[in-house]
Order: C-alpha cells, then structure tokens, then sequence
C-alpha cells in the first residue's frame, strides 16, 4: 500500500523506487537512528546509490559506506 517512490537528494533530487532495507544495511540503520526509528528509513533502489532516508521527511538521511555500493 505504501508507495515506494520518494525524492533522492544523491540522484539529483529526482523520484526513485526505495526499499527497505535488509540484512546489513538494516544494521546499520539500526545503528544510526535506534530500533524504535529504523522502520522509517528506507533505502534508494537506483543502482549504486547508497541513500538512505527517513520515509516521511526526505531530507533526513545520509549515506550507507561505500562498501554496499
Ligand atoms: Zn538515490
């Protein structure tokens, strides 16, 4: 029901198909903004980008390291 397309600051601030991140990643999410918040931000599907971003409010993210490019 949700609707995966939002705005993506690193691909130029076009609309691109996010995911929830998995495995890894989601650790990392973990990690950076805390369990209760993790469900929130999800990660641009564009083929190497490695944004991830608060579902409702765009500007809040940042950038998974380089290695899961
Ligand atoms: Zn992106």
């Amino acid at each position: 029901m949700s609707d995966p397309w939002r705005r993506c600051l690193n691909c130029g601030d076009t609309h691109q198909n996010f995911q929830k991140p998995t495995g890894d990643a989601l650790d990392i999410v973990v990690a950076r903004v805390g369990p209760a918040d993790a469900g929130k931000y999800w990660r641009c599907g564009r083929q190497g980008c490695l944004r991830v971003q608060n579902y409702f409010a765009h500007r809040d993210g940042f950038d998974l390291p380089p290695s899961f490019g």
